[in-house]
């Protein structure tokens, strides 16, 4: 963390923007529920009266989910209501219910005990996950226990009463009912210890445009409730106890951003530099409702389909080729005659049940993961591109192989597409065999091979997310080097401008579908590179594409001249001027 003090009254510290924009208010620390007392055990004849007691809090549970999925359904987009679906799903799951019952009938626990206890393995499960995206699902489950524990105590986790009116929550998770349970309007920022960028709460987060700060060690420590705070998410910065300069120049930002949210909602329109350049801005999808979302912000279709969503539905079996099918023909079909991305299966062992026993304890992020988990079982990567395939005669389907670190692997991927290709054909089946096959850009070696990739790729989709990962040996999910995995390090920016200039001289399209093409400062060093296809999360899209109209590209590439020219962090920084852009 650099702690910087400003001056007598004010500090800086430095985490990860999770959600742009700018915002001050009143720090209020949000205490855990679960922190209560609750007893351990009970007497056999108190099983009945524990019994009811935990049924009564389930009904109150689901209750209190009804009533947050009506209000979301009044407030946002209809799509967000599945996120208080799949909490409600937890809630009925049988076979976790069955469990918390059978520890208090058999083992006597009480039923706070129980319900932590059983879902504590699911928890542990879902965290050990490498993929943000699953290990956010053991959040889910934390908030659903919570939720439970605090109806059995009777405690009321958040009292509102006497709140500011300018509420900036200072958390441990950026939880979805962290922003359910306060009145919503009064939450100007969110400072919280973690909270990956596919967590609920921080999509929740950016599309009511609440900038988030996580990822600043101690700060529960440095941040009092009643402190007044500036949160940045933009940058990623928590001003504490601002001075009266500060506080002006953050006024005028909002003032600023208020002026852009104005005419940011579903502006249709193409994206162009100030200076007559088109960008090309696409949306990053988990799930298929998400789609329709990206395309009303503005989407120019979808530049990463993340397919492993649809693989965690049954735990048992990889999900059926027909219902790919159905998938990917929706997904097509929505998008017209826009393009839509595919990454075929992007995870490791332990992502999906049905891998492990086979794959032991291999590393995830190192590991058999993306293209080499599809290579060793092509059953399954047939399965996946016949779907595809079938369903690329309904709209402009591209298949992207993921993790790809040699040319080989690209080969051989394209062989097995071609197989299912010809098989197809002979079944009768109408495909696209004019599908275009990228390639994603995400380990080093591929960066190294760019030339020799050019001529077996389509196109390529750089993954910044990973290609940080491993290019600075700095786990993406690793709170302790948070720090180090910083997207302005000369090493990562040198890496994605031969990507780009790889790309432009072997006419090659490139897009970036990291999470750093969501954030205006850094799309701009994208574009500088040379960059003209950004993927990003669909919330994203209305700012970055208001900002890069504002934007010169040739002040852009002339600024990526100059940054490229720097070898330390502070040198690009200072050249990158983070806040004033
Ligand atoms: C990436 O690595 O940047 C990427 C887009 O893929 P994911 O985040 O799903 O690994
Ligand atoms: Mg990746």
């Amino acid at each position: 963390m650099s702690k910087v003090t400003r001056d007598h009254s004010s500090q800086e510290l430095a985490g990860v923007g999770l959600s742009p924009g700018i915002a001050f208010g009143t720090a209020y620390a949000v205490e855990s529920p679960s922190a209560a007392f609750y007893p351990i055990g009970i007497a056999r004849k108190e099983v009945p009266r524990q019994l009811r007691r935990l049924r009564a809090a389930l009904k109150e549970s689901k209750r209190q989910l009804q009533k947050a999925k009506r209000k979301f359904e009044a407030e946002l987009p209809k799509d967000h209501s599945h996120i208080i679906d799949a909490h409600l799903l937890i809630l009925e799951d049988h076979q976790l219910l069955g469990e918390i019952e059978e520890k208090i009938q058999k083992e006597l626990q009480s039923p706070e005990r129980a319900v932590r206890e059983a879902a504590q393995n699911w928890i542990s499960v879902y965290r050990s996950l490498e993929d943000p995206f699953f290990r956010e699902r053991g959040s889910d489950v934390e908030e659903v226990v919570q939720r439970i524990i605090s109806n059995l105590t009777e405690l009321d986790p958040h009292v509102t009463d006497g709140l500011p009116e300018d509420l900036i929550l200072v958390a441990s998770e950026a939880s979805l009912f962290l922003l359910v349970e306060y009145p919503l309007e009064r939450i100007k920022g969110l400072v919280v210890k973690k909270g990956g960028t596919t967590s609920h709460g921080i999509i929740i987060a950016r599309s009511y445009q609440i900038p988030v700060v996580s990822g600043i060690p101690n700060f529960k420590e440095i941040i009092r409730t009643g402190d007044t705070l500036i949160v940045d998410g933009t940058s990623g910065v928590v001003l504490v106890r601002p001075t009266g300069r500060e506080m002006r120049s953050c006024r005028a930002r909002i003032k600023k951003q208020e002026k852009r949210q104005l005419t940011l909602v579903g502006d249709q329109e193409p994206c162009v530099t100030s200076d007559g350049r088109r960008i090309f801005l696409y949306a990053n999808v988990e799930i298929g409702s998400e789609v329709s979302v990206g395309m009303r912000l503005g989407g120019g279709g979808i530049g990463l389909f993340r397919s492993e969503y649809i693989y965690m539905k049954d735990k048992k079996e990889p999900v059926s080729e027909e219902e790919q099918f159905k998938i990917y023909k929706k997904l097509a079909e929505e998008v017209e005659d826009r393009p839509a991305i595919i990454r075929t299966l992007d995870f490791g062992d332990e992502r999906h049940p049905y891998f492990s026993p086979i794959l032991g304890e291999t590393e995830t992020a190192l590991g058999l993961r993306g293209i080499r988990l599809s290579l060793k079982y092509p059953e399954i990567f047939r399965d996946q591109i016949r779907a595809i395939l079938r369903a690329s005669v309904y709209g402009n389907l591209k298949i992207v192989l993921p993790m790809i670190s040699s040319v080989d692997e690209v080969l051989e991927a394209r062989r097995l597409i071609q197989a299912a290709q010809e098989e197809l054909l002979r079944e009768g089946v109408a495909i696209n065999s004019q599908i275009e096959v990228g390639v994603m850009v995400e380990v080093p070696a591929a960066i190294i091979l760019m030339e020799a990739l050019c001529a077996h790729a389509d196109f390529f989709a750089v993954g910044t997310n990973d290609l940080i990962q491993y290019t600075l040996a700095a786990g993406r999910a690793d709170d302790h080097i948070a720090d180090l995995f910083n997207p302005l390090h000369p090493a990562v920016l040198k890496s994605l401008a031969r990507v780009a200039r790889v790309a432009a001289g072997e006419d090659s399209m490139a897009l970036v579908c990291g999470e750093i093409a969501s954030h205006p400062v850094y799309a701009r060093l994208l574009i500088g590179m040379g960059f003209r296809h950004l993927s990003m999360s669909p919330y994203a899209i209305p700012e970055v594409k208001q900002r890069l109209r504002e934007t010169s590209y040739l002040e852009a590439c002339a600024m990526v001249e100059d940054v490229l020219r720097q070898s330390t962090l502070s040198e690009v920084e200072s050249c990158v001027k983070l806040t004033e852009f």
